[in-house]
């Protein structure tokens, strides 16, 4: 748990995403499974759950969306693209590993270049055709696009090569000083990780 500038970071218990918080806006729900985990984290951190009035899915994937029902009043933003993986689980796209996950309406399909608060979504498909990250000119939230240490998305659930590849590139062009990953910790220096799972990426793929 920590705060970088005005986000709050999560650390996701389990197979559990990370979520961050950023003023009213909660980034990635988890499971769902751990229900008291989130419940208790926001109580240390002095988060009223109803204060939450936007939940962002940077993709579909259930470790990422499986607690947005945690949340009933949220409005759930999702990328177009992967918006149908989460409004229809019988849909090909949706990666449930045999947990049973609820659907959730989309109240707001997200596009490249939306706005929330200081934060610009940057469309990053190759884990999922509508992953998104979320950069402020200073902090990446990336999803599991791109993890510390050069770690990047897999891509056997729903992803691609080669939009994987552009999306690696798009994000090492940023001056990226805190990566906020979809799992795993959070680090300074965000460019350099970014710069070695782009590396090696290329290296191995
Ligand atoms: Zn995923």
């Amino acid at each position: 748990m920590g705060k970088i500038k005005n986000v709050i970071c999560i650390e996701g218990l389990g197979s559990d995403s990370n979520s961050y918080v950023i003023d009213n806006i909660l980034v990635d729900t988890g499971t769902g499974m751990n229900e008291g985990y989130l419940a208790s984290k926001f109580k240390e951190l002095g988060i009223e759950k109803d204060d939450i009035e936007t939940i962002i899915n940077t993709h579909s994937h259930y470790d990422h969306t499986g607690g947005n029902y945690l949340i009933p009043n949220a409005k759930i933003a999702v990328h177009e693209l992967d918006a149908p993986a989460v409004e229809n689980i019988e849909c090909p796209l949706t990666v449930t590993f045999h947990h049973d996950i609820k659907r959730h309406d989309v109240d707001r399909k997200i596009k490249n270049g939306d706005k929330f608060e200081d934060f610009e979504v940057i469309h990053t498909p190759g884990h999922t055709p509508g992953g998104i990250s979320l950069f402020d000119g200073e902090i990446l939230i990336s999803g599991d696009t791109v993890f510390a240490d050069g770690g990047f998305g897999r891509l056997d659930i729903g992803g691609n090569h080669d939009q994987m590849k552009n999306s690696l590139e798009t994000l090492e062009k940023l001056d990226v000083e805190y990566l906020l990953p979809g799992h795993g910790r959070w680090v300074n220096n965000g460019k350099e990780h970014v710069k070695l799972a782009y590396n090696l990426f290329n290296e191995n793929f």
